[in-house]
């Protein structure tokens, strides 16, 4: 979505240390006595807070009864099955394939939708094109590898580093300050900006509690009221659409809270992540890999988002399955047996391993018979609606003053603070961001409206939410005589972004570990409610479950293989 701020950058969350799903080989070695690991009673859990029970069209299709006819078996066992072909299956296979192909011979990617890409989706038509889903990434090395591996890197197209964001504050929309202007930038006042900077050394500021802190009451605490309310909870909007005072600052910003509690201040902590990459170099970067613009840059490919996954998608060939509906899983002599309604009728296939990259409801609907407390853990955790609106202006309907003087807007886009009285989250100008996106002398706005601030989208018509985010425009953006725009797309994601409360990080651990007490060993939950929501974390979590998964299969190898045969040294002695 949207975002700003700071070093923070637009459409990039960072949730905290990733959590790797039941990878039990490795936890059976870490249970206690009596099965339990760590003594944890996930009774103790809290259930996060959740929403109105609305339903996708996944957990839908999940729950379908099976029917038309006998089920019949997939072929060979694999090795892997991935459930789900979002940005996190697919990448995850990818890597199954090309880094871990000596431990993984053979895997399966299951999709339910006649599409790949999950909640990417680009859409182009007349001219315009533009995205339902997400609309950018931050391109770590983790999205360049999967994009040079796809064979779709000479498609990348990044952001203009120098490229404004604005928040809309008191009645102006103000540039987001970005290194040096943040002295004379106006969004903060003298005081806002002296209280964040003793703030942020350390000198005002109460200690750490022991308790786990929202998002609202860490910043508010590090840096004070004015970062807050003018920069982190619009933020907040632009990467979770979500309510500060129920984010989990652990789990939702976890690399800016781990350095508060590493370095006793966000500077400390800042210092000694730099005195610790001096002394521990990262290995030397991919010369192939493809280097974009240094700052704040965003990314996304010529065509759109969704060139990466049917790029990955077509490399993957018939190891993708699409229409294919997880529906139910068991585990039979030590292996999964998937049953799948597909177009050919119901299929069962066999596996040693099996990774969810769905939402956590749809994988909490599939685990709710044999784990019911993992289900109830992965059903705590709470989608908001939010829709996504896409509208074009003439170029001359917007202000003057967003202009530079080479008479280009080089900007981002903005973000609009709860307490402003603008309905809409945020709004992307993506025809100033990404080239091509519309027809010459317009401009293309992406805006986000709802979120679990604003539930009630789901009640609105598409041309009211339309309505709505033209209104909000004109307050910030548009000349008073702008013209009627054309609405290019508009839709609802029903549950959109899973939400990062209190006791997430918890819940998952409750979850993996109710599946290893269950025997589900080699089962590994992943997907965005895990990794981060951001794709670039998304990418980031599949590199690393595959990681997991290939050491999974390297394992149960090694116990299958035969034992080797002695050394002649040692045979001398015997024979
Ligand atoms: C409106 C919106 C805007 C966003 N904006 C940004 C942005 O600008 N930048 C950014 O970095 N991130 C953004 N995000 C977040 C990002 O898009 C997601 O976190 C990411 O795409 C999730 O990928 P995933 O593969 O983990 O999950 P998904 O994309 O949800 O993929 C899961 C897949 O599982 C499939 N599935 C479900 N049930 C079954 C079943 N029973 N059997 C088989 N398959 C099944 C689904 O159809 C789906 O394809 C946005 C998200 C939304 C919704």
């Amino acid at each position: 979505m949207t975002g700003g701020g700071g070093r923070v950058l637009l459409g990039r969350g960072n949730a905290a240390v990733p959590r790797r799903a039941g990878n039990a080989v490795r936890r059976r070695a870490e249970r206690g006595p009596g099965g339990r690991t760590g003594g944890r009673s996930i009774n103790t859990v809290s259930l996060a807070r959740q929403g109105p029970r609305v339903r996708s069209l996944a957990e839908e299709r999940s729950e379908e009864p099976i029917s038309g006819g006998d089920v019949s078996e997939f072929g060979e066992e694999q090795d892997v099955v991935l459930v789900g072909a979002g940005i996190t299956g697919l990448c995850a296979a990818l890597a199954l394939r090309d880094v871990h192909g000596e431990d993984v011979k053979s895997f399966l990617v299951t999709e339910t939708r006649d599409v790949v890409g999950g909640n990417v989706i680009t859409k182009e038509k007349d001219g315009y094109i533009w995205e339902e889903g997400p609309n950018s990434f931050q391109p770590n090395d983790f999205v360049l590898k999967a994009a040079l591996d796809a064979g779709c890197a000479d498609e990348l197209v990044f952001g203009d580093p120098t490229a404004s964001r604005y928040v809309f504050w008191e009645g102006e929309l103000r540039k987001v300050p970005s290194g040096p202007d943040a002295v004379t930038n106006n969004l903060l006042s003298l005081w806002g900006k002296i209280r964040a900077g003793l703030g942020a050394v350390g000198l005002l500021k109460e200690p750490a509690p022991d308790t786990e802190e929202t998002v609202e009451q860490f910043i508010r605490r590090n840096l004070g009221d004015e970062v807050f309310y003018r920069l982190i909870e619009p933020f907040c909007s632009g990467v979770y659409a979500g309510d500060p005072t129920k984010l989990s600052m652990k789990a939702a910003f976890g690399k800016i809270w781990i350095l508060e509690k590493n370095g006793g201040s966000l500077v400390g902590g800042a210092l000694n992540l730099i005195k610790e990459k001096k002394d521990n170099p990262p290995p030397p970067r991919d010369p192939n890999l493809p280097t974009p613009p240094k700052g704040q840059t965003v990314g996304s490919f010529r065509k759109g988002l969704q060139t990466l996954p049917n790029a990955i998608g077509a490399t993957l060939g018939k190891k993708v399955r699409l229409s294919w509906t997880l529906k139910d899983i068991d585990r039979e002599g030590g292996k999964y047996k998937l049953t799948y309604t597909t177009p050919e009728g119901p299929v069962c296939v066999r596996a040693k391993s099996v990774v969810f990259t769905t939402p956590s409801y749809v994988a909490a609907q599939l685990l709710r018979r044999e784990i019911p407390d993992a289900h109830s853990q992965l059903n705590s955790f709470f989608y908001p609606p939010v829709g996504s609106v896409v509208l074009s202006y003439p170029k001359t309907a917007i202000r003057d003053e967003m202009y530079g003087p080479d008479g280009r807007i080089n900007a981002f886009g903005q973000l609009h603070p709860r307490t402003q009285g603008i309905t809409t989250l945020g709004t992307i100008y993506s025809s100033s961001l990404f080239p091509g996106r519309c027809p010459d002398g317009e401009f293309l706005l992406s805006s986000y409206i709802g979120g679990t601030l604003n539930q009630g989208i789901l009640d609105q018509t598409e041309e009211e939410l339309a309505a709505q985010v033209d209104k909000d425009l004109r307050t910030m953006l548009l000349k008073p005589n702008a013209p009627k725009p054309k609405t290019v797309g508009v839709r609802v994601w029903q549950k959109a972004i899973p939400q990062f409360y209190l006791g997430h990080m918890e819940a998952l651990d409750a979850a993996n570990e109710a599946a290893v007490e269950a025997g589900y060993e080699g089962m590994f939950l992943s997907g965005n409610y895990n990794s981060g929501v951001a794709l670039g974390k998304c990418v980031e979590g599949a590199y690393k479950v595959a990681d997991d998964v290939a050491e999974y299969c390297r394992e149960l190898a090694s116990m299958s293989a035969p034992a080797a045969p002695a050394s002649s040294e040692e045979e001398s002695f015997f024979v």
